[in-house]
């Protein structure tokens, strides 16, 4: 049966099925959120969306992340974040959320197969790394194509290094990129750059930092990895070709929150404003991971948000239960509250 037929008979079937918390998202804030939810006993619900396991699933080795003193793989890693949450009770499912309603309580989290209510939801639904949508980069995507440099910099000694973009990550990733490589060139489309000043004057007077103006990167050579780039000058479309053995992509990302425009508040840059620890606007609905923090964008800083709003959620149920004075689950309130209306 096709994802839509499901969908159709869910709506048509009016299935629903009601959960404590739904957690959206399956990278290591969804994952650990899931762990701390299950362990405390609440019926959680995982939907993973169409990337099970999140960002690290598109990378190989992660070296950063505590408790693996040789590194690990990051699907490796993502797999035992899974499995240990499920160990505990937490129900994983491969479907996409495509609508949330947080008008009203329990909210409904429409997937592509079914529709889910809960009494608490929290967002993980993480951010994308911008792509420069050229040929070769998927195909060199770990194997000297990154998109964070404190993630993969020291993989890259002695090389040396491209960064594409002109904003303020980009100089910073720049600047780290001088630890490691034998030289760093920006590559800007513009001849001026976005970032702060402090940030240009730092990259400015480094020594290993090069820039070349008005240009984009068209083409990605290599065989088993990187061994050269293409470099077009926007302006006449003049080539050049730079010897380097990695290309850092830092041209932005895009929060992955358009479903909960209009139902939650965004900041500027379209990522989950929170008001209070993991608390946003709407009682009941949290947030973790790259989904709200552009600032640090770590796996552990991931985790660790998602065990902070796991805890708040924990709480936030807990001390609703203690207002209403119910039965010991939450869901068990809804189910009596749904039956006294049946009744009365
Ligand atoms: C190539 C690469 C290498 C990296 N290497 C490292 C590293 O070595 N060390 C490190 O610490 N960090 C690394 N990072 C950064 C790290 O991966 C992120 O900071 C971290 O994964 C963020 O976790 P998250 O749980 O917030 O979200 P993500 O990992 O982005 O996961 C988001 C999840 O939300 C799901 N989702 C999105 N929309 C929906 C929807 N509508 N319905 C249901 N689910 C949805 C996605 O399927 C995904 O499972 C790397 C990132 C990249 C891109």
């Amino acid at each position: 049966m096709s994802r839509t037929d499901r969908r159709d008979d869910s709506v048509n079937s009016g299935k629903v099925s009601l959960y404590d918390v739904i957690i959206i998202g399956s990278g290591p804030a969804g994952y650990t959120a899931g762990i701390y939810t299950s362990r405390a006993r609440l019926q959680t619900l995982l939907v993973t969306g169409t990337l099970p396991g999140g960002q690290l699933m598109t990378t190989s080795e992660v070296e950063n992340y505590p408790g693996f003193p040789n590194g690990i793989f990051g699907p490796e890693l993502m797999m035992n974040m899974r499995q240990q949450a499920e160990r505990f009770g937490t129900l994983a499912i491969d479907d996409e959320v495509i609508q949330v309603d947080f008008k009203q309580r329990p909210f409904k989290i429409t997937t592509s197969g079914e529709i889910f209510e809960s009494e608490a939801v929290l967002i993980c639904t993480g951010a994308s790394p911008r792509k420069l949508g050229i040929k070769g980069e998927q195909m060199f995507a770990g194997r000297g194509v990154s998109y964070c440099a404190t993630c993969d910099g020291p993989f890259f000694k002695g090389e040396d290094i491209v960064v594409v973009g002109g904003g303020d990550t980009a100089l910073e990733e720049a600047t780290f990129l001088t630890k490691f490589g034998k030289s760093v060139k920006i590559v800007h489309r513009r001849d001026s750059l976005r970032a702060s000043k402090i940030l240009q004057d730092k990259a400015f007077e480094n020594p290993k930092i090069e820039f070349l103006w008005n240009s984009v990167v068209s083409d990605i050579i290599g065989d088993k990895k990187i061994a050269s780039i293409v470099v077009s000058d926007v302006y006449n479309g003049k080539e050049q070709k730079i010897q380097a053995g990695g290309l850092f992509v830092a041209i932005g990302h895009d929060p992955n929150t358009s479903i909960f425009r209009g139902q939650l508040e965004l900041d500027d840059k379209g990522y989950i404003a929170l008001k209070n620890n993991s608390f946003t606007n709407i009682e009941g609905v949290f947030a973790a991971g790259d989904v709200h923090d552009y600032r640090y964008r770590q796996a552990i800083t991931a985790g660790g948000f998602g065990c902070m709003a796991a805890l708040d959620v924990e709480k936030w149920l807990t001390e609703r239960k203690h207002r209403a004075n119910t039965e010991p689950s939450e869901v068990a309130f809804t189910q009596m509250r749904r039956q006294a209306l049946k009744d009365s």
